[in-house]
């Protein structure tokens, strides 16, 4: 993590305008030499504006394709297969979690 401040949660864009309300859910499981590491979602997810146009389409494809530059800045020991299923999976997750409609954020 860096101290960059809040970020899109699906692009990873530096101006997020939206925060959706989402359940805590846990998204992956991924075995290494170190050990089982969790992958667990906590809380809402902030969105830029057009990732909130695509939520709002419930445009899931290009959502899922907005967040592949983010598979870049995985860690060296991660497979780019397990990133995007990561990726997938923690998108599938907030269409299930999600608490409500989204409000202002910032
Ligand atoms: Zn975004």
């Amino acid at each position: 993590m860096t101290d960059q401040g809040p970020i899109c949660d699906f692009c990873s864009s530096l101006s997020p305008r939206w925060d959706y309300g989402c359940a805590d859910f846990i998204y992956g499981f991924v075995l290494s030499s170190s050990g089982v590491k969790e992958y667990i979602n906590r809380g809402g997810w902030l969105a830029c504006e057009e990732c909130a146009t695509r939520i709002d389409h419930q445009d899931w494809e290009q959502l899922f394709v907005r967040a592949l530059p983010v598979t870049q800045n995985r860690s060296a020991a991660t497979p780019i297969y397990i990133a995007l299923n990561l990726v997938r999976d923690a998108q599938a997750g907030f269409r299930t979690h999600r608490t409500g409609t989204k409000v202002s954020f910032g």
